[in-house]
């Protein structure tokens, strides 16, 4: 039996390709009002605004490339099927780096930036183009609904039922890169120790929730992922990894 390997990742292994992060101290959250561009709320008040926001994002997304750790994660996602595993990866970006970087099945609990959605009926669309208030829906022809595929703050994660069960089916659950501040997200780390999962935290620093980890490691995504993909794939089969008691 290979390693199944749950991994969520967040703005953090994004920041070395030049994308911001949301909730560090210069990040976009202190120049911009979340509750301006990134509600239901916000986008009902100003739709312009919240899609001029958006359009800065995809315009920011354009110029940036896969770093080394969303390289080391696609050669972790081919190693571990090579060993009758699997990595489930699960992210909070909304950027397509995991995709450039050569992973597949990538599951995007909170959208993503690439795709537009109409408001009003829900269908959505690959695009890379600015979001425009002149756009028509191609479903239900409504103007002025095209707002990003992009979950807000007050709405629903997407794919929660495929995480959950994913989760159950794991071995190991992994941080890489986020906050530990916007939940659900930031809850899996309990939930998985609750099943008796190992935990590891990979972060620039340590996150809100870094104490519930059983293994913490800090520094660049670019040098602490690559390092612990290694190891992974170095020792499996080899040096199998010991359960843990789930947590009291
Ligand atoms: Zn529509």
């Amino acid at each position: 039996m290979g390693l199944n390997v749950f991994v969520l990742t967040g703005a953090g292994i994004s920041a070395e390709s030049g994308l911001g992060t949301f909730r560090d101290a210069s990040g976009i959250w202190t120049q911009y009002d979340l509750s301006e561009v990134a509600t239901p709320e916000g986008f009902a008040r100003d739709p312009a605004k919240v899609r001029a926001f958006y359009n800065a994002r995809r315009a920011n997304l354009a110029g940036a490339a896969p770093n080394a750790a969303h390289l080391a994660l696609a050669r972790l996602q081919k190693g571990l099927v090579a060993r009758g595993g699997r990595l489930f990866l699960c992210t909070q970006n909304v950027d397509d780096l995991h995709e450039q970087g050569g992973c597949s099945d990538v599951v995007h609990m909170h959208g993503q930036l690439g795709i537009t959605r109409c408001h009003g009926c829900g269908a959505t669309w690959p695009d890379s183009e600015p979001l425009s208030g002149e756009t028509a829906c191609a479903r239900c022809g409504e103007t002025g609904t095209a707002r990003p595929h992009v979950v807000w703050f007050g709405e629903t994660p997407l794919f929660l039922h495929g995480i959950e069960d994913a989760l159950e089916d794991s071995d190991l659950f992994v941080a890489i890169g986020t906050s530990g501040a916007v939940y659900p997200a930031a809850g899996l780390v309990a939930w998985a120790r609750r099943l008796g999962i190992r935990t590891c935290e990979l972060n620039l620093e340590p996150s809100d929730n870094a104490r519930v980890f059983d293994e913490r490691r800090y520094g660049p995504a670019t040098e602490v992922v690559p390092t612990w993909v290694d190891e992974v794939l170095g020792g499996q089969g080899a040096r199998p990894i010991p359960p843990i008691p789930p947590a009291p």
